[in-house]
């Protein structure tokens, strides 16, 4: 607390991300990051970017990036937006399109960075419970909105919305702007990227923090209509001309083309998932059935905040939302196949000194 600090800045409760230790070496399956390198050509691409070149601004624009984005979705440089972590680009959503007067409609439980975002750029929010076995159910949300959002798959639960779900929404809610953060959809999910074509209020938020294994980068990006684009470049330009600099704009564009590392990166993923979710499943944690690159589980007793006490204890970070409905859960990050088997036999050394 300051008095120096202005009105807003005593109404915020910032966002809280999960831990980077630095005290000792964990197995971090706590903040859905990849246990993959990322592409050997977005790699290559920083050093060739740096160097003395430096001493110059990047692109403003951030046009090689919005070409690569472009070119991987067959869509024009007009309907991209970049910025500094999908984060910013969901920050930048939220004073574009949702200061309505109306509120946005968002998921109880769901991505906790909206209602940081709501409260910062002062949007009135509507949450809309997800159902008892955690469906987003889009049925539930009524026309009269200032804006929707809803990550697909959901996080922390992993489940994922089709196409035409979505679709089904878009087609009775056409005042508004529809955004589906996307951060996860690789890891099994359908895109609505080519909804985007039809729909001029649909936005589409994806990260290269999951799937292009470039956390450590900060570079999201979002694909809508152009005249949505327009609006997130004017709040761009009236905050921070240079988002991204050199060497994000180069690695990440080079990531971006490269298809087959994305492609190899997700199918790894996917099948450890399933060796941890039958595993899981085989010690008595109820799992629920994911998309993303982590999952949702609750173990036996549901006593979750222990359990991830005692994960710590063996050298395994996971994370746990101290929150209603969802306290009984853990949320496992997809490691490799070495820490899906260390977590599953710490599991059964937890549960075994349980039932001793
Ligand atoms: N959306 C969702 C649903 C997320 O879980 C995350 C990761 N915390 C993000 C967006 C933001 O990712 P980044 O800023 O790294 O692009």
């Amino acid at each position: 607390m300051s008095r120096y600090w202005s009105p807003l800045v005593h109404t915020l409760d910032p966002y809280v991300p999960g831990e980077q230790p630095k005290d000792q070496r964990y197995i971090k399956l706590n903040t859905n990051e990849s246990p993959y390198p990322p592409s050997p050509q977005a790699l290559a691409a920083i050093p060739a970017a740096g160097g003395e070149l430096l001493r110059l601004y990047p692109d403003p624009n951030g046009d090689v990036l919005k070409d690569a984005v472009a070119g991987f979705f067959g869509v024009g440089r007009a309907n991209v937006f970049v910025g500094n972590g999908s984060d910013e680009v969901l920050a930048h959503v939220f004073q574009a399109f949702f200061r309505q007067g109306r509120p946005v409609l968002f998921p109880d439980i769901s991505y906790s960075f909206y209602p940081v975002y709501a409260g910062l750029y002062q949007v009135d929010a509507r949450l809309i419970p997800l159902r008892e076995d955690f469906r987003l159910a889009l049925e539930d949300y009524p026309p009269d909105n200032g804006g929707i959002i809803f990550p697909n798959p959901n996080a922390p639960t992993g489940m994922a919305l089709t196409r035409d779900e979505i679709e089904a929404l878009l087609q009775r809610n056409r005042d508004s702007v529809v955004v589906v953060d996307e951060a996860y959809v690789d890891f099994g999910a359908e895109t609505v990227v080519p909804l985007t074509a039809h729909y001029p209020n649909l936005l589409v938020v994806q990260t290269l923090s999951k799937s292009r294994a470039l956390a450590g980068l900060r570079v999201g990006f979002a694909v809508g209509d152009p005249a949505l684009i327009e609006g997130l470049e004017r709040v761009k330009n009236s905050f921070n001309s240079y988002p991204l600099g050199r060497l994000a704009l180069a690695a990440a564009a080079a990531a971006v083309a490269d298809r087959a590392h994305l492609e190899q990166l997700c199918s790894r993923v996917v099948q450890t998932r399933t060796v941890a979710q039958q595993g899981l499943e085989q010690l008595g944690f109820q799992v629920l059935p994911s998309r993303a690159n982590f999952v949702f589980a609750r173990p036996p007793g549901g006593d979750a905040g222990a359990f991830y006490q005692a994960l710590r204890n063996h050298g395994i970070l996971v994370r746990h939302f101290n929150k209603p409905r969802i306290r009984e859960y853990l949320r496992i990050t997809i490691g490799t196949d070495a820490d899906i088997a260390a977590l599953l036999a710490a599991c059964r050394a937890i549960l075994a000194r349980k039932a001793a």
